[in-house]
């Protein structure tokens, strides 16, 4: 049985793709850094899934994240990055952006996927060996990462920087390992569940007139999972609002 690796997966966009995933074949390492009773009971329900926490700010959780996981399933398939944090911060209240959330964000949003990756390569290219098809790490990144927008400029630019380093691992780790991203602009999750400015833009502006679902990320995460080809993509997944 394939084996999928979903970071921040006990909520939101991350808990729907582990339940895809799951629907897929995939068993599934749910990870979160603190709802650990949330994670067992989610793991409890999928048919075969485990649940293991670590903070992702810290490298040595990181690397044992990777290493439980390789000793508990022994091996993975599918690395998705998706855990990350957001903070709603003004684009011109410049002072309000200060270095400790610069750095804060920056550690989880950019570094964290990128040392996640590094601590799996070995893993990833020995599956490919052993299945014959190359492995897999997903991104979710996010619209804001591809338009001046979003939550803050810290938020933004880290999340650029996620959609850089997709497209620059999938040229050093092919053809053993795929690399892409997912960029969705607004998904109704606990993490957006006061943005009214954003839910009622995408309500008026965007052409299909909602903001996602997680369902429609995970469908995307899935597409790409299933590709043998695509590598160092961008899927921007925004209701078509980055036409407009
Ligand atoms: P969420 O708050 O529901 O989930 C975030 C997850 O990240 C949680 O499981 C949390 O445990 C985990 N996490 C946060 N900090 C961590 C840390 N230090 N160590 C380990 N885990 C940590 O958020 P969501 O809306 O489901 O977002 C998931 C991803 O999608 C994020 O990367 C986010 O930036 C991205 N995204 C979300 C939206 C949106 O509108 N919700 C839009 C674009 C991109």
């Amino acid at each position: 049985m394939p084996v999928a690796l979903v970071t921040g997966s006990t909520s939101g966009i991350g808990a729907a793709i582990a339940h895809r995933l799951s629907r897929e074949g995939y068993e599934v390492v749910l990870h979160s850094r603190s709802s650990v009773e949330a994670g067992q009971a989610m793991a409890r329900d999928l048919p075969a899934a485990r649940y293991i926490q670590a903070d992702l700010s810290l490298e040595e959780q990181r690397r044992s994240l990777v290493e439980q996981t390789l000793r508990e399933c022994g091996r993975i398939d599918l690395l998705v990055n998706n855990a990350g944090i957001s903070e709603v911060i003004a684009h011109n209240d410049l002072l309000a952006a200060t270095p400790e959330i610069w750095q804060r964000m920056h550690e989880v949003n950019v570094v964290a996927p990128f040392r996640l990756v590094a601590h799996a390569r070995a893993a990833l290219e020995a599956c490919a060996k052993l299945r014959g098809r190359p492995a897999c790490v997903i991104n979710i990144s996010s619209h804001a990462g591809v338009r001046p927008k979003g939550a803050s400029i810290p938020y933004s630019a880290g999340k650029a920087a996620l959609n850089h380093m997709t497209r620059l691992l999938a040229l050093s780790l092919a053809p053993d390992i795929r690399v892409n991203a997912v960029a969705p602009g607004l998904v109704e999750t606990p993490l957006t569940e006061s943005w009214a400015t954003a839910r009622a833009l995408w309500t008026e502006k965007s052409p299909m007139r909602r903001g996602a679902q997680p369902q429609d990320i995970a469908q995307v995460v899935a597409l790409l999972a299933d590709s043998d080809y695509l590598t160092g993509e961008v899927i921007v997944s925004d209701g078509g609002l980055n036409l407009t």
